[in-house]
């Protein structure tokens, strides 16, 4: 999860009457998230996959006022939508990426996300939205192996204006559009390198 900017509400009427899932609503959502998921950072591939995400659950003893709210919504993939569905504390509520940075309640050793310095907030958020679920861990594992092996080999030069050039090109994996970049920018991180 990474921090996200809400993009402004390019149809306000759609929600004023009551549809939430207005297509160009759905597209600026999903600009705004480079196509992933707002919490485990999947690429969803299938738009049908992707969900408008309550934040604050709107079921009838939850959070019904908000069901139309711009900044309540967001774009989730379906199996974190369908983990979630409408549990929700309002005394410890989910890290809302659009509102707030993830980074001050998770982080990730190696490809399992934990929730940082005592956060119980980003505790709930990784057990209740099943953060790390075996399929997460295993694209994450592979995905962060290679990215090891690729940091390796850039120290294997002794010529440290190559080196940099490499390390520095593979910092680009940790830009916001790429898959699970946040497990990434904590590899970069404990590895020392510079973004
Ligand atoms: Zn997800």
């Amino acid at each position: 999860m990474i921090k996200l900017t809400r993009p402004d509400c390019p149809n306000p009427r759609a929600l004023e009457k009551g549809n939430y899932k207005h297509a160009n609503n759905k597209e600026a959502l999903r600009n705004a998230a480079s196509g992933k998921c707002m919490y485990c950072e999947s690429k969803i591939s299938h738009v049908d996959h992707a969900h408008i995400e309550h934040i604050k659950p709107k079921a009838a003893d939850k959070f019904p006022e908000l069901e139309f709210v711009w900044s309540n919504l967001g774009y989730s993939c379906e199996i974190c939508n369908g983990h979630k569905h409408d549990k929700y504390i309002a005394d410890t509520p989910y890290i809302d990426p659009y509102a707030e940075n993830p980074e001050a309640h998770i982080v990730f050793h190696g490809w399992v996300l934990f929730p940082k310095n005592g956060s119980e907030r980003g505790e709930l958020t990784i057990t209740d939205l099943g953060l790390n679920r075996p399929e997460l861990i295993e694209q994450r594992q592979e995905r962060i192996e290679k990215f090891i092996l690729a940091i390796n080999a850039c120290y294997r030069t002794n010529n440290e204006t190559l080196r940099n050039a490499a390390l520095k090109s593979l910092g680009q994996e940790a830009l916001p559009d790429k898959e699970y970049s946040y497990a990434i920018l904590c590899t970069l991180k404990a590895h020392d390198i510079p973004l």
